[in-house]
């Protein structure tokens, strides 16, 4: 697992070129009820983030119906619903973590991220990413099964490629989860 690649300004930028996609095509479909969406970002104070990527990190692609007001979040393979660390970092700490303390511990350091927060977000990998439409729907594809105790490295292996094209895929197999309230309280 190459965690150089959070700290990879090329890597990052790509990430960000994927989500200006995914607004498009979200704007491009329109609201529900027919009417047209307005550009209406989140703000957002990214952890774990490189200060030269900061800009491309701080806002959340969003709309809002200029007929209902309700609002559209596209999909993000920069952002893992409303966690404030990038969904890179959730990926390369928690695999990270996977039994491994010490490691956890130095990573933790690396990226500010404390222990707690990464011990959640292993739970979230265990216990809630299974529960997900996606993954009920997905799962049934991959043989042999992931076993949910391994993920997410269980499941990055699956994916091909070097270490960037296979995170890149994970992120992008993720995006329809990024879109749904995530039940996680990350104590910040
Ligand atoms: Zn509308």
């Amino acid at each position: 697992m190459c965690h150089a690649l959070l700290l990879d300004p090329k890597f990052l930028c790509i990430l960000l070129q994927i989500d200006v996609e995914l607004a498009r095509e979200a704007r491009a479909v329109g609201c529900a009820c027919g009417g047209a969406l307005h550009r209406a970002d989140f703000p957002r104070k990214p952890r774990a983030c490189p200060s030269e990527v900061r800009d491309d990190f701080s806002t959340r692609f969003s709309f809002c119906c200029n007929r209902c007001r309700r609002r559209t979040t596209s999909m993000s393979v920069r952002f893992l619903g409303r966690r404030v660390y990038l969904s890179l970092a959730v990926v390369l700490a928690s695999a990270r973590h996977a039994g491994q303390m010490p490691a956890a511990a130095w990573l933790a350091g690396e990226l500010g991220v404390p222990l707690r927060t990464l011990q959640r977000w292993r739970q979230w990998w265990r216990d809630s990413l299974p529960l997900t439409p996606l993954w009920q729907e997905v799962c049934a594809r991959f043989m042999p099964p992931v076993a949910s105790d391994t993920l997410p490295a269980g499941l990055l292996e699956r994916f091909a490629g070097d270490a960037k094209e296979a995170l890149m895929r994970l992120l992008v197999f993720l995006t329809p989860i990024t879109v749904r309230p995530v039940a996680l309280n990350e104590g910040c």
